[in-house]
């Protein structure tokens, strides 16, 4: 099997810093026979959290369930304001591996005097730390601007969000009589993955994405390939290329920001071996 490269794939930076920074607060924690917590994961990938995990990063759901002194690290993704006060009150340690990009989304929330629209996808670690940063709404389609009078609203689209479903639901809201004012956009780490896939689209005949099912990222990138009509699959392993993977002469092999080195070298072996 051929195995062809978008030219952008992978690690972004925002990704690649957090990972580095846990490492570094693990390391400086354990010196100091100290735990070091993280609430949610670090990055959208078990991969990553099983490697730091073995290395003496303890996870956990809620900033309640940490006791005693320690270190936290903020994931990528942020955390609530409310969860950092409980932390610093709880007089821990705070390395923020906060994304830039995040933290910047966060930043005009909590600086806007008015509601802000936040568009993105119900549940997620970005909109829950988004939604806390200050008086917002969520909007995942178009379907849910109904909860909206018309007016104008400053908005935040999650950094990951689909492009089409953000211009959709904006084209919604205009008919109306809604006008959103986008404060951010889609984050270019995100964009650029996508559109170095479809660039990729007429030299091969199916597509195969590296990375978590719980990342957005690499969901988006999953749904991108599927909008060319060429069959697209999400592996989380090598072990999950089946058969029909195999079967295609020429694939495009990408991987979502938060797919590690490792994980995205094991799959291409797996394909070009086969
Ligand atoms: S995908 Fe964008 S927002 Fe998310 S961690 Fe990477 S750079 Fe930051």
């Amino acid at each position: 099997m051929k195995v062809l490269f978008p030219e952008k794939y992978g690690f972004c930076n925002g990704v690649r810093e957090a990972i580095r920074k846990t490492a570094a607060a693990i390391d400086k924690a354990g010196s100091a026979s100290l735990p070091c917590f993280v609430i949610g994961d670090v990055v959208h990938s078990s991969f990553v959290m099983e490697e730091l995990g073995k290395r003496g990063l303890i996870r956990v759901d809620s900033p309640e369930e940490i006791k005693g002194p320690g270190t936290v690290v903020v994931r990528a993704h942020g955390i609530t304001d409310m969860d950092r006060a409980i932390l610093i009150e709880k007089g821990l340690e705070i390395v923020d591996a906060t994304c830039p990009v995040v933290l910047h989304s966060q930043s005009l929330i909590r600086s806007n005097p008015e509601m802000t629209v936040v568009i993105g996808k119900a549940g997620h670690s970005e909109i829950v730390s988004l939604l806390g940063s200050g008086a917002a709404v969520l909007i995942e389609k178009p379907s849910d601007l109904k909860i909206l009078q018309k007016g104008e609203y400053p908005a935040v689209v999650q950094t990951t969000f689909s492009v089409s479903v953000l211009d959709e639901i904006i084209r919604t809201a205009a008919s109306m009589g809604i006008s959103l004012k986008l404060l951010n956009s889609v984050c270019s780490a995100s964009i650029d993955r996508r559109q170095a896939l479809l660039r990729l689209a007429p030299d091969v005949e199916a597509f195969i994405i590296a990375g978590d099912r719980s990342s957005k990222n690499t969901v988006e990138l999953y749904e991108v390939g599927k909008s060319t009509g060429k069959p697209s699959f999400l592996v989380s392993s090598p072990d999950e290329i089946t058969s029909e993977i195999l079967s295609f002469s020429v694939v495009g092999l990408t991987a979502g920001a938060s797919c590690p080195d490792t994980l995205f070298q094991s799959i291409r072996r797996r394909l070009t071996n086969a």
